[in-house]
C-alpha cells in the first residue's frame, strides 16, 4: 500500500506482537496501519526465530530417532542429508505461515506498509518504504512492536564464519566444527540441530551452568544427553578473542583460573543474548521512556509514558518470548479500542526445545528458596512411567512446587521428550489457582507422559 496521511491506529513491527495486535484491533473495529520491513507479517519468530529453529530441530529428531531405533531392534541405514532440500522444506514452512498471515491482513483490510517508521513527535511518524517512498503519517494511537536483535561481543561482526542465530538458521552448509558461544536456549537449540546433522559442536558458557533461570536438577538431566551429543561443554570459560581467518575462526578462551588456550573452529555461532530495537525509533522526539537496558517502560495495560502509545513484545521487556508478545498484543489492542484490559498472567511458560525438552512455569525451587517461601516439592523420575518406557525414553522428570501451608501450586518443571507440550496443563493449573489436591483429582489418560503430573501430585500427598 502507499503511505496514508493518517491512521486511527498504527502498529510498528509485524512480529507475533505486532501482527496479533493489528489483527485484534481491526477485529475490534479500528482502522489499522501495520508497518514492517518484511514483505509479509512474521517478524523474528517466523523468519529467523521460533519457526525455522523448530523446523531444523525436527530434522535433528528424525536423525536421532533413526539412530536410536537400533536399540529396539529396527535398523536403518545411516541417514544422508540433502542440505538444499532441508533448507527448502524449512523455508516452505515459513512461506506457508507468513502467506496465511498476509491473507488475514488483507481480509481484515489492514493498510500494510513494507518499510520502517520513526517518530517525529508524539503524533507523527516518518515512514520510509522499501519501494523508496518517504512520507509522514499522523496517528491517533500507536503500538510499538519492534522486537529485538542478537547481541554480539564488542568489536565482533557477523561474517561468513561468525554467525548469529539468523545466519545459523539459513543453513548455508553443515560445518565440520562449530563453537556456540552462550549456553542459553538459543545456543543449545541451534547447537543441537547442527550436532544431529553431523557438526562437532562445542559450547562455551561464561557462567557455571547452562540455562540460567531453570532449576539445576532439570538442567542436569538435559546436560547428560548434551554431553553425549556435543563434542564438549566448556563452563566458567570466557571467549577473549575471535579472529576470522581464511580456514576458520581462531578463538582464545580463558578459564576460571585465568589460563588461556587457543583453538580453531570452522564456524562460530554467537548466542549471547538479544537486545531491544529501540535506538532507531526516534524515541528522543517523544515523551516515551526507556529503561537502562533499552526496553520501553510500560504499565500493566502496555501503555508507555505517552498517552495513546503502547509497547508490546520483546521491546517491552523480558521474557522475550513470542507467547508473551501475543498476550500483550491482545491487551494493547483492547486498550486502544477503549476496552478495559490488563496483562497479568500468573505464569509465562519457558520451553527449551532441545532433546530432551525442558519446560517450566511459575516459581522455580531456586527462586522459592531465595525468596524464603516455604514450599513442598515432588520430583518424579520418568523411569516408572509406562509411556516413557514404551517410547524408549525414561530420561525425564516432573517436578511440582506447592505452597507448604495451603497446597497451592506455585510452579512446575518438566524435562523429557514432549515437555513443551505437557507444560500447557501446568500453566492452566497455575492460572486456575489449582492445588496439589486438584491435580490428583484430574483423570489423566493412560498410558501418557501427562500421568507423571498426576503421579507427582500423589507424591506430594504421601510426602
Ligand atoms: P519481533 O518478532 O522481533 O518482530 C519485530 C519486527 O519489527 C521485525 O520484523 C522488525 O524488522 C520490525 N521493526 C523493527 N524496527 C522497525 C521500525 N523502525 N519500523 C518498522 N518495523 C520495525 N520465542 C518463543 O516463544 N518460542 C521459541 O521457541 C522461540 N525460539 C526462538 C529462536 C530463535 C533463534 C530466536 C532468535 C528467537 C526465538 N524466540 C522464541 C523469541 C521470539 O522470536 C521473540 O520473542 C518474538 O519474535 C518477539 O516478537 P515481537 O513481536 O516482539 O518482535
Amino acid at each position: 500500500d502507499s503511505i496514508p496521511p493518517q491512521s486511527q491506529l498504527v502498529v510498528i513491527g509485524a512480529g507475533p506482537g505486532g501482527y496479533s495486535a493489528a489483527f485484534r484491533a481491526a477485529e475490534l473495529g479500528l482502522q489499522v496501519t501495520l508497518i514492517d520491513p518484511g514483505e509479509r507479517p512474521g517478524g523474528v519468530c517466523l523468519y529467523r526465530g521460533c519457526i525455522p529453529s523448530k523446523a531444523l530441530l525436527h530434522v535433528a529428531k528424525l536423525i536421532s530417532e533413526t539412530e536410536e531405533a537400533e536399540s529396539v531392534g529396527v535398523r536403518f541405514a545411516k541417514p544422508t542429508l540433502d542440505v538444499q532440500k532441508i533448507r527448502a522444506w524449512k523455508n516452505g514452512v515459513i512461506d506457508t505461515l507468513t502467506k496465511g498471515l498476509g491473507a488475514r491482513a488483507d481480509k481484515l483490510k489492514l493498510t500494510t506498509l513494507c518499510g520502517t517508521a520513526r517518530f517525529r513527535d508524539n503524533h507523527t511518524l516518518q515512514i520510509a518504504t522499501a519501494a523508496g517512498e518517504e512520507g509522514q503519517l499522523v496517528f491517533k494511537q500507536a503500538i510499538i512492536a519492534t522486537g529485538s536483535r542478537p547481541v554480539m561481543l564488542p568489536g565482533i561482526q557477523t561474517g561468513k564464519r561468525i554467525l548469529d542465530s539468523t545466519g545459523a538458521l539459513e543453513l548455508a552448509d553443515i560445518p565440520k566444527t562449530m563453537l556456540v558461544i552462550g549456553g542459553g536456549y538459543i545456543g543449545l537449540e541451534l547447537g543441537s540441530a547442527y550436532a544431529a546433522m553431523g557438526t562437532r559442536v562445542s559450547v562455551v558458557e561464561m557462567t557455571a551452568d547452562l540455562l540460567p533461570g531453570c532449576d539445576r536438577d532439570l538442567v542436569s538431566i538435559l546436560k547428560r544427553r548434551l554431553d553425549k551429543n556435543f563434542n564438549e561443554i566448556l563452563l566458567n570459560t570466557r571467549v577473549m578473542e575471535l579472529k576470522e581467518q581464511k580456514n576458520g575462526v581462531a578463538v582464545t578462551f580463558e578459564d576460571k583460573k585465568g589460563e588461556q588456550s587457543r583453538r580453531r573452529f570452522d564456524k562460530v555461532l554467537m548466542a549471547i543474548g538479544r537486545r531491544p530495537n529501540s535506538e532507531e525509533l526516534g524515541l528522543d522526539n517523544t515523551s516515551i521512556r526507556i529503561n537502562e537496558k533499552g526496553f520501553i517502560v510500560v504499565d500493566g495495560r502496555q501503555r508507555t509514558t505517552e498517552v495513546g502509545i503502547f509497547a508490546i513484545g520483546d521491546i517491552a521487556g523480558e521474557p522475550m518470548l513470542a507467547h508473551k508478545a501475543y498476550g500483550e498484543a491482545h491487551v494493547a489492542a483492547a486498550a486502544a479500542a477503549g476496552q478495559q484490559s490488563v496483562f497479568d498472567p500468573r505464569a509465562i511458560p519457558a520451553v527449551v526445545f532441545t532433546d530432551p525438552e525442558v519446560a517450566w512455569c511459575g516459581l522455580t525451587e531456586t527462586a522459592a528458596r531465595e525468596q524464603k517461601i516455604k514450599v513442598k516439592t515432588a520430583k518424579l523420575s520418568w523411569r516408572g512411567n509406562g509411556r516413557a518406557l514404551t517410547l524408549g525414553r525414561h530420561d525425564g522428570m516432573t517436578k511440582l512446587i506447592v505452597d507448604a501451608e495451603n497446597d497451592r501450586l506455585l510452579g512446575v518443571g518438566l524435562v523429557g521428550p514432549g515437555a513443551g507440550e505437557l507444560i500447557a496443563e501446568a500453566v492452566l493449573a497455575l492460572e486456575m489457582a489449582a492445588t496439589g489436591e486438584d491435580l490428583r483429582a484430574v483423570i489423566h489418560p493412560h498410558p501418557t507422559l501427562s500421568e507423571t503430573i498426576f503421579d507427582a501430585a500423589q507424591m506430594l500427598f504421601r510426602g
